[in-house]
């Protein structure tokens, strides 16, 4: 491709178009001129649609039990190091409370994959939550049935993040040995279905991860057409197998974030905790200057 075309296609509603052959060459781009150029158009796109307000969510993570055994989390149910706790559902309106006196608009109601909590538990209290504080609330609970999520979207909820991770099936396969790519987007489809305003997402710095699939995941947030993209690293955890395994590179990483940005204009790409990663160069604030509010 000539650079002037190139250049030229990171500018708005052209990059819409990119090809999955196209994000896989500029991903591999190391001109430190064309890289700059695809950062400020991330963060011009950022700044048209978005603005320069920070939207703050608060996060409520209720329960760090998962029952699934997930390669890379530290959340996974074989992991015995980690001290595991659930809080009451007292506790986590209390919590919304609170969030309600620090003026957030938003409560993000998150756990791990957590049957503990029953849809009559959480639909009650996603129901009082609305009524009582006018918070909206979102939950990032993963995987349920069709009939839970119509309940807890009946009682009041008003979005749903639920990640697909990879769309690579093999890699998916592979990190995630207890749960199916089909039931995945299945669940991803049922919240759609519902009125939820869906969230979803992906991992950058995956083992294996080849930068072919990372441009399909890209071309995937277009394709289901989300309200929010969050994007997360693959940082290895020290009681998973993937211990020690190296992360596939920064560098992707935040590439990966200017081209979600600039290919989903419109679409909010939240900086969320995980992208304070310690590594020079492209932890701290890098990313957030690479497009995502
Ligand atoms: S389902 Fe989510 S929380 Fe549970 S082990 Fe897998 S990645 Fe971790």
């Amino acid at each position: 491709m000539e650079e002037k075309n190139r250049s030229e296609k990171w500018r708005g509603e052209e990059a819409n178009k990119f090809t999955r052959d196209e994000l896989v060459n500029f991903l591999c781009e190391r001109d430190p001129d064309e890289n700059s150029l695809l950062y400020m158009e991330a963060d011009r796109i950022r700044k048209m649609y978005m603005g320069d307000e920070v939207h703050i969510r608060g996060v409520i993570e209720f329960s760090n039990y998962c029952k699934r055994d997930c390669l890379y989390c530290g959340l996974r149910k074989s992991n015995d190091q980690i001290v595991r706790y659930r809080m009451g559902l007292e506790g986590i309106y209390r919590a919304a409370e609170e969030a309600k006196k620090l003026n957030f608009k938003t409560v993000v109601l998150q756990s791990g994959e957590d049957p503990h909590y029953s849809v009559e538990d959480l639909s009650p209290l996603i129901r009082i939550i609305r009524m009582n504080l006018n918070l909206a609330v979102t939950l990032s609970i993963l995987e349920r049935s069709f009939e839970e999520y119509r309940r807890f979207r009946e009682a009041g909820a008003d979005r749903y993040l639920l990640k697909f991770e990879t769309c690579s099936p093999s890699l998916f396969k592979r990190l995630k040995p207890d749960s199916t790519y089909t039931e995945r987007f299945r669940c991803l489809e049922w919240v759609q279905e519902l009125g939820y305003q869906v969230g979803s997402g992906n991992i950058i710095g995956l083992p294996e991860q080849s930068l072919e699939s990372l441009a399909e995941d890209i071309l995937f947030f277009q394709k289901l057409n989300l309200d929010m993209v969050g994007i997360g690293s693959f940082i290895p955890h020290p009681n998973t197998p993937l211990k020690g395994t190296p992360s596939r590179g920064f560098g992707g990483h935040v590439q990966g974030h200017r081209f979600g940005q600039t290919c989903n204009a419109q679409c909010p790409y939240p900086c969320h905790h995980g992208r304070g990663h310690p590594s020079p160069p492209w932890g701290g604030r890098k990313p957030l200057l690479a497009g995502p509010m």
